[in-house]
């Protein structure tokens, strides 16, 4: 059996990010070599990864402490029989819990907000993390990369009132560069596109991405153009290694503000302790905490990994008070159906909720304050009666 202490010990700077793909462990075989499982957990994993597969880089696998089966890396990453339970006892669940599917407008562009266009431009992640929101889309063979792209850089020139757009998918690193950079260009010259955001989890998950210098070069010439943002996904301190500070650190040369949106999960963040550890390490290596995600509730994820409000407000008002400015500029919000919502605080069993952005049809509701009657158990806005006044 290979060790995760070899994988731990490996120069995961010099490590060609195309061929290290090759190595990503995506069967439960291979899973076998690094984890012992038994029997009965193998049969269970194999319906799990029937279902939502596995993909789990080395660099990403040797972050796991193999005496912790508490480890939170492990529970991102590994799967396991908790994803067998479609809903449960947290309650509904959805596998379009943002509701993207009725902003699907083709050619791989969701518009649901209209300053915001989100281009899906690839469905392969370098990882199939466990609590994805988009778990019925990735990990998909049809990958859709960039063949409607031209079509979607069409739509965007069309809409004036496009001001940002978001690249996202899966993981639109995981793009050969050259692609990629076909598809940046031809945003650079839509002059209502004031920025974009490039969505992805590699500097956590696969920071060897970033050390392609051709890659970084074109960032940085591309970012002259048109500002860039890159938005990324840590959830917990035990991902801010050497090699994930190197990678943002190169992002950053590239003049590139990089923003961090984390989820709550159950058994993986859910203390002060790791809130305020996660946040510290952000600031310390230059990324601004901007969510912290309630965990939607998603199909065959909700059940395991949502946290109840009650108790999840009260370890994030108690992590804030540890935190200083910077580490605490971070929403806690609901990624809803009807827009994003700011979960702002609780007096005694009212909970304090203000709408940050609402669908294009409905803007009065933007910035609307909304008071909710606050149970133990609630774990989504729907769970809740509002309190009129
Ligand atoms: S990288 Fe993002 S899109 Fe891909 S599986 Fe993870 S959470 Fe989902």
């Amino acid at each position: 059996m290979s060790s995760l202490t070899e994988l731990s010990n490996t120069d995961w700077g010099n490590i060609y990010w195309k061929d290290e793909l090759r190595n990503n462990i995506d069967s439960i075989e291979g899973l076998k070599k690094y984890i012992d499982l038994t029997p009965d957990e193998e049969k269970q994993l194999q319906q799990v990864v029937d279902h939502h597969p596995m993909n789990i880089p080395r660099y990403y696998l040797s972050l796991i402490n193999p005496n912790s089966p508490n480890d939170p890396v492990r529970k991102l990453s590994i799967p396991t029989a908790d994803e067998l339970v479609v809903a449960g006892d947290m309650g509904e669940t959805t596998q379009d819990p943002y509701g993207d599917d009725k902003h699907n407008k083709g050619n791989g562009i969701l518009h649901k907000y209209p300053y915001s266009a989100l281009v899906v431009a690839t469905e392969y992640c370098s990882m199939y993390c466990r609590h994805c929101f988009r778990k019925r889309l990735v990990g998909l063979p049809n990958d859709k990369t960039v063949e409607n792209f031209q079509n979607a850089i069409k739509y965007i020139s069309e809409h004036k009132e496009i001001a940002n757009v978001v690249i996202s998918g899966g993981d639109p690193f995981l793009i050969d560069t050259s692609l990629l950079k076909e598809m940046l260009s031809g945003l650079a010259d839509i002059e209502h596109v004031n920025y974009v955001r490039i969505g992805t989890r590699a500097p956590v998950v696969y920071p060897m991405r970033f050390f392609d210098d051709e890659l970084m070069d074109y960032l940085k010439e591309f970012n002259k153009k048109k500002t860039v943002y890159i938005p990324t996904h840590f959830n917990h301190a035990n991902e801010i290694t050497d090699v994930a500070r190197k990678a943002i650190l190169r992002i950053r040369e590239a003049g590139i503000t990089v923003n961090n949106q984390a989820v709550f999960l159950y058994g993986v963040n859910d203390t002060v302790e790791d809130i305020e550890n996660l946040m510290n390490g952000l600031v310390r290596i230059g990324i601004n905490p901007y969510y912290l995600y309630q965990c939607m509730p998603v199909s065959r994820v909700r059940n395991h990994f949502q946290v109840y409000l009650k108790r999840g407000l009260d370890i994030v008002d108690k992590a804030k008070q540890k935190l200083d400015g910077y580490a605490k500029r971070f929403k806690f919000i609901m990624g809803h159906e009807i827009g994003k919502i700011e979960i702002c605080g609780r007096i005694d069993d009212k909970l304090i909720l203000k709408q940050l952005h609402s669908e294009g049809d409905k803007p009065e509701d933007t910035s609307r304050m909304m008071i909710m009657q606050l149970t133990d158990t609630a774990g989504w806005l729907d769970d809740m009666e509002q309190i009129k006044i």
